[in-house]
């Protein structure tokens, strides 16, 4: 029955998963289960909306896309705002409003003095809290699963939103910096798809790499919006100076990220097609305390190693930016890649780079075939 079924599916071409084993079999239900979180994150990517606060930043080539095409490939609806839209709505903010959520942020958060009732530089925690309630009635009450912001034009924005957007990053919504949707897009779909599982997911970036004989490894982190979901403890709310953006200190959670195995998952758009492009990763303790970097940070080894990580990922035309997981495997990435019909260039505990460029060159033949005249 099974491979009658299996040679009908094969015939229509109907794109599938095929798990074999008893049902009772932990590793069947985890593979099922996969699919099935799979299809979730592909529900969500058919109604999803995104707004983009401005445009992507000046210069930048990677974080641009075709939102036409991803709105035909993927589902999603991608459209964008002046930024001072939304600081209409940050100006409508109550001071009652922002009283409800700096109290939040005392009962949950290790707040710095300064930012406190009485503190100096109150006013500061405050603004904060207004960016949040406004982000809040914009994105959320606006129907909204993500959003970007752009460092580049702040409008009439006082600070460059930072707690604000961790906070709404936490409760499931997909962010992307300068102006990058595709990455904001995966960052809702990847939360969809994790709903529940312990670990977290989160906007990351590529920010340097600790080259050390034995010991080469990447410290991710953003000028602000890492996702406290990934926190190794809680998260300490503080303000410092940003150089970039040209506006007030902007208030921010610090923290690292719990060690454990987590993947990353970046998309880049090839102009006839979108290609997602991941590593298989482990989180690891920092090294050294990081006073220089005030910002919430993670530090990983990528698998298999340094070399062939960071060579496959830059042969691939893979973003600096991702979404990092610490609750998904790559098994839930690949389910949602066949699902979605894209290309997922995997860097992972098996990868050899001689293979991985002649896998992109099939992959480049395939693809394009794939897409039909
Ligand atoms: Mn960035």
């Amino acid at each position: 029955g099974d491979r009658e079924f299996a040679f009908v599916a094969t015939r229509l071409g109907v794109p599938r998963k095929t798990v074999s084993g008893h049902v009772s079999d932990p590793m069947v239900i985890s593979r099922i289960g996969s699919w099935s979180r799979a299809a979730l994150a592909w529900a969500e990517l058919r109604t999803m909306r995104v707004v983009r606060f401005g445009d992507n930043m000046r210069n930048v080539a990677v974080t641009e896309g075709d939102k036409v095409e991803a709105e035909r490939r993927l589902g999603v609806s991608v459209n964008t705002y002046g930024v001072n839209d939304l600081v209409a709505v940050v100006d409508q903010v109550s001071e009652s409003e922002i009283d409800a959520i700096v109290e939040q942020y005392a009962d949950l958060y290790d707040v710095a003095a300064e930012l406190l009732p009485g503190g100096a530089r109150v006013d500061s925690l405050r603004y904060g809290a207004r960016i949040e309630v406004a982000l809040r009635r914009f994105v959320i009450d606006g129907g909204y699963g993500a959003f970007t912001t752009n460092f580049e034009d702040l409008g009439g924005l006082r600070q460059l939103p930072g707690l604000a957007v961790q906070r709404l990053m936490a409760e499931g919504i997909g962010f992307g910096g300068e102006g990058d949707w595709k990455t904001a897009v995966l960052g809702r779909t990847l939360k969809t798809m994790a709903a529940g599982l312990p670990g977290g997911t989160s906007f990351m970036e590529d920010y340097t790499y600790h080259l050390e004989p034995g010991q080469n490894l990447i410290l991710g982190a953003h000028m602000l919006e890492v996702c406290p979901s990934i926190a190794a403890a809680t998260p300490r709310i503080e303000v410092h100076p940003l150089g970039i953006g040209g506006r007030e200190d902007p208030v921010r959670m610090v923290f690292d990220a719990a060690p454990g195995d987590a993947v990353t998952l970046g998309m880049c758009d090839l102009g006839d097609r979108l290609r997602l492009v991941a590593n298989e990763i482990t989180v690891v303790e920092a090294l050294a305390e990081m006073p220089k970097l005030p910002v919430a940070r993670a530090v990983w080894q990528p698998l298999p190693d340094f070399s062939t990580s960071t060579e496959c990922w830059l042969s691939a035309g893979g973003p600096h930016h991702t979404v990092m997981s610490t609750a998904l495997t790559s098994e839930h990435l690949t389910d949602l890649a066949e699902m979605l019909g894209l290309e997922l260039a995997l860097i992972g505990r098996e990868t050899k780079t001689t293979q991985f460029l002649k896998e992109l060159r099939w992959n480049n033949a395939y693809h394009r075939l794939a897409l039909g005249f």
